[in-house]
This record gives C-alpha cells, sequence and structure tokens, in this order.
C-alpha cells in the first residue's frame, strides 16, 4: 500500500477539525483560584451538586458553586499544597459517609473516617450525607417516650421518640449537660444515640467522649466531631453526616437519638463557606437558604411507618442565644422547624437551681402523647403550680402582708422547684421520678426545711425500693396509678416522710 503524504494531512485535518473539548473539561478541571478553603475549578462541566472532587495529593473538596464556566468548591483537606492550574477530576459520587453497626463505640469526623485511634471501621456500606427526609405518608405519630432521666423535662416537657426538641439557652447554662444526661439515660432502653459536636474544643469533645465511655454510654454511641480547629465545610457537614448514620438504623426499625452540638456554630459555618462562595449575603450576613439548611436536617428525624422499617430518630439540637434573645434570627428559625424548646435560663441557673428549665417558655407540642399515664398523674399540674409560684413570686416582693393562702402557693412552690433540681451526670429511673413527684404534689413535704428535700427524697426511694417493692413493680406493670395504689403509697410515703425527717 502507498500512503499519500496529503492524504494523510487531510485525515488529520479531520480529525482536528471534529475534535472536540468535551471529553477534557466535562469530567476535569483545571484550578483558577485557592484560598481560605475554597478554590474556583474551570471546566468540570458535568460536575453534580456536592460531588466530591479530587485534588492534587489526595486532598477533596465538594462543589456547591455551578456556574456556567466554573465550579465554587469547598476544601475538605488543607488546600496550601494545591497550585493554579492543578488538575481537578470528578469522582462521580456525592459526599458519602460509611453506616452501620460497627460505627458504635467510635469517634469519627465528618467525613466518618476514625479519629478515636482505634484503627479503620469495617464497614461495607455508605450513604450520600443529602437525602430528601421522609414524606408524610411513611410516617407514623409519635406514640413511645424518650426518657431523658431529668425531672424537670420528663415531668413538664415530655419527649417521644421521633420528636424534634430543640435545647436552648445562653452559654453555660447546662445544654450539653442535658443532652449529654440524655444519652447516659438510654442504657439498656434500646435506642442507639449519635452526639455531633460542632464547632467545639478539641478538649470539650474528649472530656465528653471520656465520660460516657466511663458510663458504659459509648456502647450505644457514635461521636461525630468537627472541632473549632476544623475546616468549615467539615463543620458544616457533621450535623448530616450524623444524621446519616442515624437514618441507616431507623430503616433497620431501630430507635436512634441524635444531638447537635450545636446549632449555632452550625449556621455560623456555613454562613462563612456563603461568604467565600460570594454568595449575596442576607440578614445578619447569613446566606437566604439559612432557614432551609437546618429545615432539611431536622426534617430527616422523624418516627417511620413499619413498611419503612418502623424506626425512629429522636433530634436533640442546641442552640445558644446571645442575653436569653429568643428572638434572633437564627434561634427563631430553628424554634419555628421543631416541636417544641427546652428553655434554659442564666438567672435560675446562677441561683442554683440546676437544670435551669424555664418552665414558662419551655413546650413540647407532641410529646405528652408519649408520656406514661403515671406521670401525666402526677405532673399534670405541675406547670400552673409554678406558673402561679412565680407570678405571686413577683408580686410578693412589693408587699409584706400576705394572706394564707398565699403563704401556701409561695411555699409549695419553693418546695416543687427544689424537687425539679438534679445533679449532673445522674439521670432518674422513670419511676423514682414518678414518686418523688407524687410526694411533692400530695403536699408531704411542703412543712420541710428546703435544703433537705433532696436528701429526704432519696431515702424514701431508696426504702421504697427495698421494702415496698410491690409499689415500683405495679407502676412498671401498668404504668399507671390506681385508687388503691394511689391510697397505699400515699400512706407509705407519709409515714416514711415522718420516719426520715427526724434522721435527715
Ligand atoms: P456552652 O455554652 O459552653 O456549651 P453549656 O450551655 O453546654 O455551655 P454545660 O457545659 O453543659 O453548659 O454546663 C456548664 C457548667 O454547668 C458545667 O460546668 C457543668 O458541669 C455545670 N452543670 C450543668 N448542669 C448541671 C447540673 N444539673 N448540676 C450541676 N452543675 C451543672
Ligand atoms: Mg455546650
Amino acid at each position: 500500500m502507498i500512503i499519500k503524504p496529503n492524504e494523510i494531512s487531510e485525515l488529520i485535518k479531520e480529525q482536528i477539525k471534529s475534535y472536540s473539548h468535551k471529553l477534557e473539561t466535562t469530567d476535569v478541571g483545571s484550578v483558577v483560584s485557592v484560598g481560605d478553603g475554597v478554590a474556583t475549578v474551570y471546566g468540570l462541566d458535568n460536575c453534580m451538586l456536592n460531588e466530591l472532587l479530587e485534588f492534587p495529593n489526595g486532598i477533596y473538596g465538594m462543589a456547591l458553586n455551578l456556574n456556567e464556566s466554573s465550579v465554587g468548591v469547598v476544601m475538605l483537606g488543607e488546600d496550601r499544597l494545591i497550585r493554579e492550574g492543578d488538575i481537578v477530576k470528578r469522582t462521580g459520587k456525592v459526599v458519602e459517609v460509611p453506616v452501620g453497626d460497627n460505627m458504635l463505640g467510635r469517634v469519627v469526623n465528618a467525613l466518618g473516617q476514625p479519629i478515636d485511634g482505634l484503627g479503620p471501621i469495617s464497614t461495607t456500606k455508605t450513604r450520600p450525607i443529602e437525602r430528601i427526609a421522609p414524606g408524610v405518608m411513611t410516617r407514623k405519630s409519635v406514640s413511645t417516650p424518650l426518657q431523658t432521666g431529668i425531672k424537670a423535662i420528663d415531668a413538664m416537657i415530655p419527649i417521644g421518640r421521633g420528636q424534634r426538641e430543640l435545647i436552648i439557652g445562653d452559654r453555660q447554662t447546662g445544654k450539653t449537660a442535658i443532652a449529654i444526661d440524655t444519652i447516659l439515660n438510654q442504657k439498656g432502653k434500646n435506642c442507639l444515640c449519635i452526639y455531633v459536636a460542632i464547632g467545639q474544643k478539641n478538649s470539650t469533645v474528649a472530656h465528653i467522649v471520656e465520660r460516657l465511655k466511663n458510663a458504659g454510654a459509648m456502647e450505644y454511641t457514635t461521636v461525630v466531631s468537627a472541632t473549632a480547629s476544623e475546616l468549615a465545610p467539615l463543620q458544616y457537614l457533621a450535623p448530616y453526616s450524623g444524621v446519616t448514620i442515624a437514618e441507616e438504623w431507623m430503616e433497620s426499625g431501630k430507635d436512634c437519638l441524635i444531638v447537635y452540638d450545636d446549632l449555632s456554630k452550625h449556621a455560623v459555618a456555613y454562613r462563612t463557606i456563603a461568604l467565600l462562595l460570594r454568595r449575596a449575603p442576607g440578614r445578619e450576613a447569613y446566606p437566604g437558604d439559612v432557614f432551609y439548611l437546618h429545615s432539611r436536617l431536622l426534617e430527616r428525624a422523624c418516627r417511620v411507618d413499619e413498611k419503612n422499617g418502623g424506626g425512629s430518630i429522636t433530634a436533640l439540637p442546641i442552640i445558644e442565644t446571645q442575653a436569653g434573645d429568643i428572638s434572633a434570627y437564627i434561634p427563631t428559625n430553628v424554634i419555628s422547624i421543631t416541636d417544641g424548646q427546652i428553655f434554659l435560663q442564666t438567672e435560675l441557673f446562677n441561683a442554683g437551681q440546676r437544670p435551669a428549665v424555664d418552665s414558662g417558655l419551655s413546650v413540647s407540642r407532641v410529646g405528652s402523647a408519649a408520656q406514661i399515664k403515671a406521670m401525666k398523674q402526677v405532673a399534670g399540674s405541675l406547670k400552673i403550680e409554678l406558673a402561679n409560684y412565680r407570678e405571686l413570686q413577683a408580686f410578693s416582693q412589693f408587699g409584706s402582708d400576705l394572706d394564707a393562702e398565699t403563704k401556701r402557693v409561695l411555699v409549695h412552690g419553693e418546695k416543687l422547684m427544689e424537687v425539679l433540681k438534679q445533679n449532673q451526670y445522674d439521670p432518674f429511673d422513670v419511676n423514682r421520678q414518678i414518686i418523688e413527684l407524687f410526694i411533692a404534689k400530695n403536699y408531704l413535704i411542703d412543712d420541710i426545711e428546703t435544703n433537705k428535700i433532696q436528701s429526704l427524697l432519696s431515702s424514701i426511694y431508696d426504702d421504697i425500693s427495698i421494702n415496698h417493692k410491690e409499689i415500683i413493680d405495679e407502676l412498671v406493670e401498668k404504668k399507671i396509678i390506681s385508687k388503691e395504689l394511689e391510697s397505699k403509697i400515699l400512706t407509705i410515703c407519709k409515714e416514711l416522710v415522718n420516719k426520715y425527717k427526724e434522721i435527715i
């Protein structure tokens, strides 16, 4: 065969003509600029939203802004080694985290990689971290209680499995303490826990993990940690990773509890990313979609029906307020998304009323359906009694002459407030809560000195659980206080109050 040069050149010219750059720019791009954890990449025409992109040196990024000729990428690793012109490749995958039972007992970062030094996690299954929340038809109403073990909450602001209850308050008012106590109280209650730490100090997270370990709570808990020292994109991803791990369990019919500590810092991390990506700032410089940021997260917590696994995710998001201002932007957003809030007050906390739950501003919109009957019987009037007490307390500061009825309400309120005090790391069994509230409700301790009430109540409960175990057994079995049981508890408690009030 003779090769003619002009034919060959024709062929080559033809090929060059029909050569398209498509292949190059659809799956590969090059870095135009990089800095502050954000890169702009030219090319990547087919890139998906939230797609994982591979940079040189094994560094990954996530596509968040899809523009006509460029992609805005947030870095999930150090960006110092990346240079202008570096090649960026598509991975074809959105960001995923490993899921499954082997995640229990582990501390992982926002991408689900272990950071506790216990070696790799052997899971084969992963799930994308963004998912549309289960629809209305797949859900079931909340009917099983999630006991926090904290008297003030289980009595007045009951939480059900599948509920979203916000914990809100100023800094250092015991927000984390409530969440951790609730996790501790899930021991042996068939509820897996996830604690998501966002923007906290490394030492705080280490302390919490240590606490959980010592109490044997890590066996059923996963900690997802994106501390303050980590990049804003990782802090942004952490809660979604957490709920993704929980969803796997929910779909296999298990109940889970997830704590987001805290979403104020999550919103700040998102604001950082949005401003660096040059999205338009809105109120308080947060981007316009900051409501959707939290609603799409919290909507994923629910109780699904049997066809969809029958499990549940209960969410306890935490929000930090400034000077008790619950009407600021992010607090109002999250209040409107959740099914109620536990409001913690600095004044109460400083006055020694701990946990500092404000019974007036705290509500639970769905949990009372899940509260057990006996608890309803003893705690039904608690909120009103405390409201009366607060009202008269403010009023009585002006006058010195009080009538007998006012005095009675004031004394009773003071004793009730004392009963609601509880130490940290000491969650109570629901039956113990019922007995203590029963005693307070029936005015048995109104003539006891306030500072002796705690030790009196614990002595009485110890006595009952040893010498009158049948009461506890009946409460456990029937979950209701019948007329006979009521008079029985009343007689026994009267006796015990008289017995112990001399000793203490
Ligand atoms: P931050 O805003 O720093 O996250 P926070 O609101 O999460 O704080 P915690 O860290 O839970 O608050 O608690 C603050 C302090 O109060 C801690 O030292 C904790 O030990 C103490 N504390 C919390 N709850 C109680 C309680 N029920 N009884 C006694 N001390 C408590
Ligand atoms: Mg905290």
